[in-house]
């Protein structure tokens, strides 16, 4: 099959295609031998997913997609001005009880979809001129992601990669990714082993998501490197500030400027709403203020973090209803903000 796919300047070489696809080909074997006694991810079940094992995220050994559609509210490098190519996966290894996406993170949903179906997703993405293709939550169902990825390159798919996750990851795993992710989106939830604990998270989640991150960096580099503003390569640490918490966000942000990097840039996002099934909670049940959002971008400059996106506090609703046609009804062509998964 031979798509007329549109040359854009955000499209990599021949060469640089060629080299990914023989990569894509030596590390998915390695991925898929994983899901027989499921390490792909810190939670370890140790499932055989091959054999119908489910573990943590209830996935088996397929494909599972949500939504796919250009996306205009990831930061300016991602979405540009003709979107980021989203395509949302069904479920997640940690289980945030705010989070924006839990339609699909929590409440699972999706449909599977098969190996070239998945890879057409990809090519309408290209075709509809998005500036990229990318993954939201791709981890837990990775060697099935991966074989499209492969079909969508061999059939012309030069966009670059982006690899928007959690955070808590396998640092051996994000190895693996190497020479096939563009640019990293990893969140960096939580600095306090307490707060991983009580939101979402197992209590090694600061080690993980530092040991995964420096892998990035240590792929990628500091400096997100871009052509026409748009991202190609590198890595964009989200840290979502919570409700209550601040002192959490701060020591999230000295661990990554004492233990990865100041020059990788750093997003900061106060878009926090409360979803209905945290609706009556104290803390996760209210806005974060103006307060609490300038102390953490105050203790960012502190830091001498050099690139930051930060967000604007205000009282618009960013919970977005993913049974309508347009799930981000407020951002049709806005271009800006960050609206990444919860
Ligand atoms: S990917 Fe799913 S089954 Fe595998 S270790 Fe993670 S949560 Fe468990």
């Amino acid at each position: 099959m031979i798509y007329e796919l549109p040359s854009t300047r955000e499209g990599m070489s021949s060469a640089k295609t060629r080299a990914m696809i023989e990569t894509l080909k030596e590390r998915i074997p390695l991925l898929r031998e994983r899901l027989s006694d499921c390490t792909l991810c810190p939670r370890a079940c140790r499932v055989d997913r091959l054999a119908g094992e489910t573990g943590f995220c209830g996935l088996g050994a397929g494909a599972v997609l949500a939504r796919a559609l250009p996306h205009y509210g990831e930061e300016p490098p991602l979405s540009g001005t003709a979107g980021a190519g989203t395509l949302f996966f069904t479920s997640c290894n940690l289980r945030c009880p705010f989070c924006q996406n839990y339609r699909i993170s929590r409440e699972r949903l999706g449909e599977a979809i098969d190996r070239e179906a998945l890879a057409g997703r990809m090519l309408e993405l290209a075709l509809r001129g998005c500036h990229n293709v990318e993954l939201v939550t791709p981890t837990p169902q990775l060697p099935a992601i991966l074989e499209s990825v492969l079909a969508a390159r061999e059939w012309g798919m030069t966009l670059p990669l982006v690899y928007n996750c959690g955070g808590y990851e396998s640092a051996d795993v994000i190895g693996l990714l190497d020479g096939i992710v563009d640019v990293w989106l990893p969140d960096f939830k939580y600095g306090r082993e307490a707060d991983a604990l009580a939101c979402s998270a197992p209590g090694d989640y600061p080690q993980r998501a530092l040991e995964a991150i420096g892998e990035m960096i240590r792929q990628a580099g500091e400096r997100l490197q871009t052509a026409g503003g748009i991202a190609r390569r590198g890595v964009i640490i989200r840290h979502l500030v919570l409700p209550g918490r601040v002192q959490n966000s701060l020591d999230a942000l000295r661990l990554i400027a004492g233990r990865l990097s100041r020059k990788v840039p750093l997003s900061l996002m106060a878009q926090y709403t409360p979803i209905p099934p945290v609706a009556g909670d104290p803390l996760l049940g209210r806005r974060v203020t103006r307060e609490e959002y300038e102390a953490v971008v105050d203790f960012a400059l502190d830091l001498d973090f050099e690139n930051l996106f930060i967000q604007e506090v205000d009282d618009q609703s960013l919970v977005p209803d993913f049974d309508r046609e347009e799930p981000f009804r407020w951002e049709q062509g806005s271009g800006s903000g960050g609206q990444g998964p919860g």
